[in-house]
């Protein structure tokens, strides 16, 4: 009888699958659609910026509407209206630039590791490995850490490992 081949059920379990890195769905990334620009944007503009001190600068970047929930007389007080839409949208330009770029580490630190931990598993067998080979087997594996912590600067970076489920709390 002529075989048919596997038919895997779950996208995880096939070989080769890699898990995809999250991908934010903001359509403004000045504000990741909830009005307000983000603090460590608004800090390349207004030095010594503190979002829990400072009034907030709504986005005005152009086809974000997500800033106007800011607009009523009640609120208006709190809101910063410096930042121009021209501004927001150049800082909508540095902070999608600064995701792809996390995006690119993620996936060049994952493979890094991939290819570190496997030479760490080698070194964890018993041989009759040098002191010499087992410093450089220590001082690799604290290369990947580090690496590792190099993309974790942040709680969206964090945030981000946490959802492809990297690691485990933030
Ligand atoms: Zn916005």
């Amino acid at each position: 009888m002529k075989k048919l081949p596997r038919e895997i059920l779950r996208q995880e379990d096939k070989p080769g699958y890699e898990k995809e890195v999250w991908q934010p769905s903001w359509k403004c990334y000045c504000c990741h659609d909830l009005g307000i620009v983000r603090p460590h944007l608004v800090a390349m503009l207004i030095d010594g910026y503190d979002y829990r001190h400072d009034k907030l600068p709504r986005c005005q970047n152009q086809g974000c509407s997500a800033g106007s929930s800011y607009d009523s007389s009640e609120l208006s007080n709190c809101i910063d209206y410096r930042l121009s839409p021209a501004i927001c949208q150049e800082l909508d330009m540095i902070e999608r630039e600064d995701w792809r770029q996390t995006q690119a580490e993620w996936h060049s630190t994952r493979k890094h590791r991939q290819v570190d931990f496997s030479s760490v598993v080698q070194n964890l067998r018993p041989t009759n490995r040098t002191s010499g080979e087992q410093m450089e087997a220590m001082r690799r594996s604290e290369e990947v850490m580090a690496r590792i912590d190099k993309g974790l600067n942040d709680t969206e970076r964090k945030e981000m490992l946490l959802r492809t489920g990297e690691i485990n709390s933030l």
